[in-house]
């Protein structure tokens, strides 16, 4: 009989394994927000680390460095065609402007996933950095929330298959649209791991075939 070939699984349903792109960005607290609500966290650095994972996350950092640490490993097609395939995908703050379809403010190029154009630095430099609760108006879930924002971009001009989840000061912060989840803010920097576990909640709801490309 011929031998089994050895494979990385996505893990179980119970544990799923969750990739968090490892090139620049808060990737440890990442890991540890996956790993809080019961994931098992994977650095991405190659092609393969890809293989088998139930859901990625892009962290926050410079897109610019991002982007061309994404192109220098080979990741922009395989990450599309992650995404494509139905991999649930969570970008936050530089991840979400490299999830959107286009950018403004010195534009990077972007992977083109999510319907939204992305301003940069839209809130003004280092200095404008600062901490607010989600809008009193946003999806229930989301009411409240501590949001960190560090040179954040806000998300404009979404296409009808984007939903608005949750606003600050009446800007859309977190966006999903089918299986990918954007926010403009820092999820990793508080103890709140409702982002985290939102993305494996679209992890776990099965095949998917025929979803949005
Ligand atoms: N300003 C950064 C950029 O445009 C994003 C900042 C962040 O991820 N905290 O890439």
């Amino acid at each position: 009989m011929a031998a089994k070939r050895k494979r990385r699984t996505g893990g179980d349903r119970a544990r799923p394994v969750v990739g968090v792109l490892a090139i620049q960005g808060d990737v440890e607290k990442h890991l540890a927000a996956l790993e809080r609500c019961g994931a098992s966290g994977r650095r991405v650095l190659v092609p393969a680390d890809l293989v088998g994972l139930s859901a990625l996350v892009l962290p926050g950092g410079e897109s610019t460095t991002i982007s061309k640490g994404l192109d220098r490993h080979g990741l922009v097609e395989p990450i599309r065609a992650f995404a494509k395939a139905g991999g649930a995908v969570l970008g936050t703050c530089a991840g979400a402007i490299l999830l959107a379809r286009s950018s403004r403010n010195h534009p990077v190029p972007t992977l083109g996933l999510l319907d939204v154009e992305a301003l940069r630095n839209a809130y003004g430099t280092q200095v404008d950095s600062f901490v607010a609760p989600a809008d009193a108006s946003s999806r229930p879930a989301w009411r409240g929330m501590e949001c960190v924002f560090i040179r954040a971009p806000r998300l404009v001009d979404p296409g009808r298959g984007v939903e608005v989840l949750a606003t600050v000061d009446s800007e859309p912060v977190l966006v999903r649209q089918g299986r990918r989840l954007a926010c403009t803010f820092h999820p990793e920097l508080t103890d709140d791991v409702r982002v985290h576990a939102a993305l494996l909640e679209l992890a776990k709801a099965g095949p998917i075939g025929g979803m949005d490309g």
